[in-house]
Formats: structure tokens, sequence, C-alpha cells
């Protein structure tokens, strides 16, 4: 079987309002765009890859990924054997910088052929699965607290166990944020806060120690990522657990996190290394040293987080039964391009038990969300 040819298709999705998330990261946009990938093999399969850009995660959007895949990795991939995953994940990787979210796309796209030209879904590729199912988090947008505080009523009230906040914005509101949920959702439910990087050191030493009330399972990424030695620093401070989320993207950011003995917690995406392989291999550093990992996202649509929930399901160092995993990224969106929603329901997400990612694309859906 060989690679005959790269389809890029740029789309554009709608969020639900009342759900897009406000962060230190800024941004309320009301729209998010991807770019679907599809990758022709000669024995008629097709792989399929999902770019999830976010110029403030990654430096890509879909005007860049487009133009990398069709000029830099297609011409890589046309004529190769899109079983030999390892070996053009190398190659994909080494023929430019960065760009994670986009090599993402492609790796999870071969996958899905392998997948499809055995017969298996992708877990059972990776070794099948270790837990029954994908315990998933609520992400609740860093917005006034009281509609914080009705998001977070609204997320339990369809099933979620777990969930997280965003702060990282401006301490006092951040802590009447977290109060106002823990207040609205009771003493069961688990919560997190996530900074994305918001805080200063100083404050943010200051503000988890005032968070400690709320009964906070973890603090995600509550300094930037610039010098690990800052999370280091703050971990070293406080007594909750800390999530490294924006510090981890490479194999060797999670050495360099451990190293330095930063984090407790790191936070893994499909999209972040490059793809799912790389994922396990962050996992796998982590266990070696004692951390747990979950899955985190950039809200993700179906096709990649399909991806993150085979990943979830087959890795043994990610433990979601610890810290619930962010795939979501179906439940912020007006619309999904599958002809068939993902198994996931709050709180709890499963794979499609179909060869490869599992998912199929409702075209007409495509069609209409494409970016002209
Ligand atoms: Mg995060």
């Amino acid at each position: 079987m060989n690679i005959t040819h790269i389809e890029t298709i740029p789309i554009r999705i709608q969020k639900k309002p009342n759900l897009a998330i406000v962060s230190s990261l800024g941004s309320n946009r009301n729209s998010s765009t991807f770019v679907i990938v599809k990758i022709f093999t000669d024995d008629g399969i097709i792989g399929l890859g999902e770019v999830s850009c976010d110029p403030v995660w990654s430096g890509e959007d879909h005007i860049t990924s487009t133009h990398y895949i069709k000029n830099i990795f297609a011409p890589l991939l046309i004529g190769k054997d899109p079983t030999e995953i390892e070996w053009l994940t190398l190659k994909i990787s080494a023929a430019i910088v960065g760009n994670p979210f986009t090599k993402s796309a492609l790796e999870m796209a071969l996958w899905d052929i392998l997948g499809k030209s055995v017969g298996l879904p992708i877990y059972r590729l990776l070794g099948g699965p270790v837990r029954d199912f994908v315990a998933t988090k609520f992400s609740v947008s860093g917005t006034e607290p009281k509609k914080a505080a009705e998001i977070a009523s609204w997320a339990v009230s369809i099933g979620f166990q777990a969930m997280k906040v965003k702060v990282g914005l401006e301490p006092e509101t951040d802590i009447l944020r977290v109060r106002a949920v823990r207040e609205a959702i009771g003493e069961k439910i688990k919560l997190g806060v996530d900074a994305n990087g918001g805080w200063s050191s100083s404050t943010a030493i200051q503000t988890i120690q005032r968070l400690c009330e709320f009964d906070i399972q973890f603090v995600e990424q509550p300094v930037s990522a610039l010098d690990v030695t800052w999370l280091a620093d703050v971990r070293s401070q406080v007594n909750l657990p800390i999530m490294a989320d924006e510090s981890v993207f490479s194999l060797q950011d999670a050495m360099t996190v451990v190293k330095a003995k930063a984090a407790d917690v790191i936070s893994v995406y499909v999209g972040k290394g490059g793809g799912i392989g790389s994922a396990r291999k962050i996992a796998a550093v982590a266990e070696a040293a004692g951390l747990t990992c979950t899955v985190g996202s950039n809200l993700e649509m179906g096709i990649a987080s399909s991806a993150m929930i085979h990943l979830a399901m087959s890795t043994p160092g990610i433990n979601p039964d610890q810290i619930p995993c962010d795939i979501i990224g179906p439940f912020y969106y007006e619309e999904s391009i599958l002809c068939q929603d993902l198994p996931i329901k709050g709180g709890e997400a499963r794979p499609f038990e179909r060869p490869g990612l599992g998912v199929e694309l409702d075209e007409d859906k495509v069609n209409h969300y494409r970016v002209q």
C-alpha cells in the first residue's frame, strides 16, 4: 500500500456562546478553525486527521497548516507505505521545526489507515485497553463568578464528576470564581484550576495558598512556561499538586520538567508533541519519574478527540481515574462534522469499536463549514 495524495480542508465552526472559554491566554473567540486532513492510498483506504489550529497555542493556523502539508509534508509522504508510522513520523518531525498540531494530524491519519487496513481500532493496535472507559472533566471558562457557577452546575447536571476552572486572570476574581463554582457543585465533585501561565510566581504562591480551602485537586500551569524553574519554585512552596501543560510540548520538555522537579502531573496532548506516538513517550517519561499524566485539550473536534480517546484507553502512564482527561472539545461546538457523534458523554469517553479512529465524516457538513 502506498500514499497517493493528501487533501486538506480548512473549516471554521462556531462555538456555543455560553461555553466559550475565557482564560489568561485571552480571547473569547466565537469560532475555531481546523484543517481536516485526508491521506489517500492506492488500496482505497483513506486516513483522517485533524489539525486543531490555534496560533495562541502553537503558532499554527489553517493557512500555515495547509501550506506545510501541501508543500512540505505531502511531497515527503506520497509514494511511501503509510503503515511505516514510526519511520514516517521521524521524517515529518525532521522536515520543519515546530508545528506539532499539523504533524499530529498526519500521524493520526497514518494510524487510521493502519487500523482500517487490519480491521482494528487504534487503541487495540497500541496494545489494547488498560481501562474500561476514559474519565473526563469539564473546563469552566474564566468568566464572572456567577456565570462560571452556572456553567459548572450545568456540567454536573449532564454527568460530570470532575471539572477545572480557568484562573490566572486577576487573583481576587479568580478566588471569587473558584468559590462560586465550589459552592455550586458541592463537596463531592473533583475540582482543579488552570491558570494557563497567567500568574507571576509570587501571585501564584499567594493565590494557591488561598485556594486550598476549596478542596482543589490540582493547579495547572500556574506560571508561564518560559522558564521551568518558575514552575519548580511555585511547586516547592505550595501544598497542591502542580500540573505542567504549556511547559510540556516535546519529549525533552517532559524530561526538563522531571529534572527540575517542576510538576506532579503532565498534561499530554496528541497535538502538542506531534502525535499519538510522542504522547505515549511523554507518558512513559512521566511514569518512570513517578509522575502521572492526564490528556489535555485545545478544544479539538471529533477526529482529534477520537485520537485522544484511543491514546488514553491504551496508555498506562495516563491516569484518568486520578486526574480525569479534557476530552471535551465536541461539547463546545454548535455542530459536529461526523456522521455519528463520538461515544462521549458527561464524565466518560469511549472509543468507537471500529477500525482505525472509527470516525466517518459527514461530507455535507464539511462542505458547509469549509473556509473559502
Ligand atoms: Mg491547560
